[in-house]
C-alpha cells in the first residue's frame, strides 16, 4: 500500500539548511501498523506530510496504493490523497466555524457523495468514536479528547487504504489514548486499513505490528544506533 525509498527533505531558512530526512525508507501493507518514534524536531510530520503527498521530497520515491506521487501534478496529487489517504493532523485542523458532523462529512463531499448519505455516514462514524451526543457542537465547544476523536472519525470515514496519524493521542490522557488508539487499529483490523502513527507513547508504540525510530533523517529500527 506504502512504500517510500530513500526519502530526502531538506529545508532552506535562510543560511540555516536543516536536511530533515536523508534517507528515510518504509514500507506499509494492507492491515499492518506501523508506529514512527523519534524526538521532537527529528522530522516526523515532516515525513508524513511527504508520505501523504502534502509536502514534496527532494529525492526519494513514495508510492501510494500504486502510485507514485512525483510523477503526479498538484491537482492528480490531491484527487488521489482524497481517494487512498485519510490524515489525523497533529493540531486536529477542524474547521472551527462547522460542527463534528459537517467536519466529519467534508472528505465525503468532496469525493460528491450526495448529501443525505455523506450525512449517514458520517453520523455512524461519530457514534463509533463514542460521540454520537455531540455531532452538533463545534469544534469550540468540544473537550480536546472529543476534537481528536472527530479528526480520528474524520480520517475515517471514507475508508481510506491508508491511514497516516501524528501524534493522534499527543494531547489525550492515558484512557482517551487508548479509545483513540483502539479505533485506529480497529480500522487496521476491521477494513484492512494500513496504518502509520507517530507517536511519543512506547507502550502504544508497542501495539502496532512494527515499530521504526526516526534518528538522523533515517528510518531504523529502535534500539539500532548504528
Ligand atoms: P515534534 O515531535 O516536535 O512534532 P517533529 O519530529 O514532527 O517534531 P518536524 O515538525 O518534522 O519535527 O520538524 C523537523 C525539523 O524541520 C525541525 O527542525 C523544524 O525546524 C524543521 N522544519 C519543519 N518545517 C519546516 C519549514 N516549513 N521550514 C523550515 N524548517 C522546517
Ligand atoms: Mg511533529
Amino acid at each position: 500500500i506504502l512504500t517510500a525509498r530513500d526519502v530526502h527533505k531538506r529545508f532552506n531558512g535562510g543560511p540555516q539548511s536543516v536536511e530533515v530526512l536523508a534517507g528515510a525508507s518504509l514500507q506499509v501493507e494492507a492491515a499492518q501498523s506501523l508506529a514512527i518514534t523519534g524526538a521532537s524536531g527529528s522530522g516526523k510530520s515532516t515525513l508524513l506530510h511527504v508520505l501523504g503527498g502534502l509536502d514534496r521530497a527532494d529525492a526519494g520515491s513514495i508510492s501510494v496504493c500504486g502510485r507514485d506521487w512525483t510523477a503526479m501534478s498538484a491537482a492528480e496529487q490531491g484527487a488521489w490523497r482524497n481517494r487512498c489517504v485519510g490524515f489525523v493532523y497533529q493540531f486536529h485542523h477542524l474547521l472551527p466555524e462547522f460542527t463534528a458532523l459537517d467536519n466529519v462529512m467534508m472528505p465525503l463531499r468532496i469525493r460528491r457523495e450526495p448529501a443525505a448519505a455523506a450525512q449517514t455516514q458520517a453520523a455512524e462514524m461519530l457514534g463509533r468514536v463514542g460521540l454520537a451526543a455531540r455531532i452538533h457542537h463545534k469544534p469550540g465547544e468540544l473537550s480536546g479528547g472529543e476534537r481528536q476523536r472527530v479528526a480520528v472519525a474524520r480520517a475515517l470515514v471514507t475508508r481510506p487504504a491508508l491511514v497516516l496519524a501524528d501524534e493522534p493521542t499527543g494531547n489525550l490522557d492515558a484512557d482517551a489514548a487508548q479509545v483513540v488508539f483502539d479505533l485506529l487499529l480497529q480500522s487496521a483490523r476491521d477494513h484492512g486499513t494500513a496504518l502509520v502513527l507517530v507517536t511519543h507513547d512506547h507502550d502504544l508504540a508497542a501495539r502496532c505490528g512494527t515499530v521504526l525510530h526516526l534518528s538522523k533523517g533515517r528510518l531504523r529500527p529502535p534500539g539500532d544506533f548504528a
